[in-house]
Order: structure tokens, then C-alpha cells, then sequence
């Protein structure tokens, strides 16, 4: 079996979104980006902490899975928010453009049908913060099916921990071909 695929999310995992009183965690850096069709003159501002490079980096040198960003923030996640974490240059899932309002349209997260048709039957570990009970189900069924499917879903307002990946990487170790590797 090959490698799991690790799908990465941005916002409310490497980006976490203001609790309440409009504040970010401390670890985490201000930056100032220009998403690619944006004006210069109008940057976004992001936060991210500077240790969540280092942790990502920690399980890619693994080789234990396949680093693929799966995000809204398409191609600019590998040009403006990889480079900013120290993270390589990774590959991106070019989510669809979907005219919606909500991210759970059908009930469940508005990228999974890209994905479930990209990944096809391939092994895969999914950080994201905005799964349903639908997605935790569709990751079920496809590991029953012998594509083993792992969601990691941080808490948004805190975004990603070095436990999440913790968990990651204890999930892969124990699939039956990184046992035989
Ligand atoms: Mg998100």
C-alpha cells in the first residue's frame, strides 16, 4: 500500500479563527499576504505560528505520508502560506470554485466529493476543522473498504496541535504496509 495521502487544511487549522473576543493564540505570527487576483494594496492578514513548520516538517521527513495541501487557499497555499511556515513546495488539491453559503451544502464538508473522486482508493489521513458526522462516516466506510481513512479535526478557534499529529503519526505506523516497511 502506498503511502496515506496527508490532506492539509488552512484556515481554523495552521490559521486559527478569532475566539470570541476577536484575539489569536500568542504563538501564532501576524503576516500579510497577497493572494494571487488580489491587489497588492489590499493584503490579507493571517496568523500563523512558526512551530506548526517544524511539526509538519517532523512527519514529512517520515515519509509516512504524502503531504497535499487541501484548501481554499488553492495554489497560494504552497506560494504564499507554505514558504511563510518553512514548509517545501507541496502539491494542492484544486478544490472547485462552488457557489455556496455554507461549507456543509449537502450535510457535508463542501470539498469531500473533490476529494473522495482524487484520492480514488488511495489511503489517506485528513486534517480539516469542519467535518460532520457525515464525513466521519464516509471516513468509516472507506477504511472498511480497505482505503484507511483518518480525520483530524482541530478545534478552529486553536487550530492545529502537536497532539493532532501525535495521532497522526500513530495511526500510520500501525497500518498493516508501514509494518511490513
Ligand atoms: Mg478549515
Amino acid at each position: 500500500m502506498r503511502p496515506p495521502y496527508l490532506l492539509l487544511d488552512i484556515d481554523g487549522v495552521l490559521i486559527p479563527f478569532p475566539d470570541g473576543h476577536g484575539s489569536t493564540p500568542a504563538t501564532h505570527a501576524r503576516h500579510d499576504v497577497v493572494p494571487a487576483g488580489r491587489s497588492a494594496d489590499n493584503p490579507v492578514t493571517v496568523w500563523l505560528n512558526p512551530d506548526h513548520g517544524r511539526l509538519l516538517m517532523d512527519v514529512i521527513r517520515t515519509g509516512l505520508v504524502t503531504p497535499v495541501w487541501c484548501t481554499s487557499w488553492r495554489q497560494d497555499a504552497t506560494t504564499l502560506i507554505g514558504p511563510l511556515l518553512g514548509l517545501p513546495t507541496l502539491p494542492y488539491v484544486d478544490l472547485p470554485r462552488p457557489e455556496i453559503t455554507t461549507s456543509h451544502p449537502n450535510g457535508y464538508l463542501w470539498k469531500r466529493d473533490h476529494v473522495d473522486a482524487w484520492l480514488g482508493d488511495a489511503p489517506a489521513v485528513w486534517i480539516d476543522d469542519d467535518f460532520t458526522g457525515l464525513d466521519h462516516a464516509w471516513a468509516a466506510e472507506r477504511t472498511a473498504k480497505g482505503a484507511p481513512t483518518l480525520l483530524v479535526q482541530p478545534d478552529p478557534n486553536h487550530g492545529l496541535w502537536p497532539g493532532h499529529l501525535t495521532e497522526l503519526t500513530t495511526w500510520v505506523s500501525q497500518l498493516p504496509a508501514a509494518r511490513a516497511t
